[in-house]
């Protein structure tokens, strides 16, 4: 049922996007998401140091791994990945993503790996207060539920579950096309 899904962590985990090469152990894998062209998503791409260094696109946020991972972490959410790419959205706001903030805030303020300071009810729905570690200090992040429609909120999980390993929405599992998104 989850196999779509699955083949795609099974996938980044195992080799070079760019040159196929399998990862063995004691590489670097360099987990990079880039913004996607021509659309508002992000693709995650896993490369080895080489192609990373050689990529010209410029990273939206980044973390180095090492392979393999530890058993127990094969299936796991990349947190570590998903903290930095949420400092970064943080530290540049762009208009049309608060949806992405707040969910991608939600979920990881479920697994606890950022802290809520307060949670607010407002005119609009609530808002969450949270601290999100960065590289030199942590960001206190207001972020207010969008007031978008559940199909987008729908899409920004699916964003996050293919992009992270969170759980994906119920309906992603038969939506979610099974092509190779980067370009
Ligand atoms: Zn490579």
């Amino acid at each position: 049922m989850h196999s779509t899904y699955k083949d795609k962590l099974d996938r980044r985990a195992g080799a070079c996007l760019e040159c196929a090469k399998e990862f063995a152990g004691g590489d670097t894998i360099v987990s990079a998401v880039f913004r996607a062209e021509g659309q508002e998503e992000f693709v995650r791409r896993d490369l080895c140091s080489a192609c990373f260094e050689a990529a010209e696109a410029e990273p939206f946020s980044v973390w180095r791994g090492t392979h393999p991972p530890p058993v127990e972490d094969q299936h796991r959410v990349d947190f570590d990945l998903a903290l930095r790419f949420l400092a970064k959205l943080v530290e540049e706001p762009e208009e049309g993503r608060e949806g992405l903030v707040y969910v991608l805030a939600l979920l990881l303020s479920r697994k606890r790996r950022i802290k809520v300071l307060e949670t607010r009810r407002t005119a609009g729905g609530e808002t969450l207060v949270v601290s999100v570690p960065g590289d030199e200090e942590d960001a206190v992040v207001e972020t207010e539920a969008p007031t978008i429609t559940p199909e987008a909120v729908d899409r920004v999980q699916a964003q996050l579950a293919e992009l992270f390993g969170f759980e994906p929405p119920p309906a992603a599992e038969t939506a979610t096309p099974d092509s190779p998104a980067e370009a």
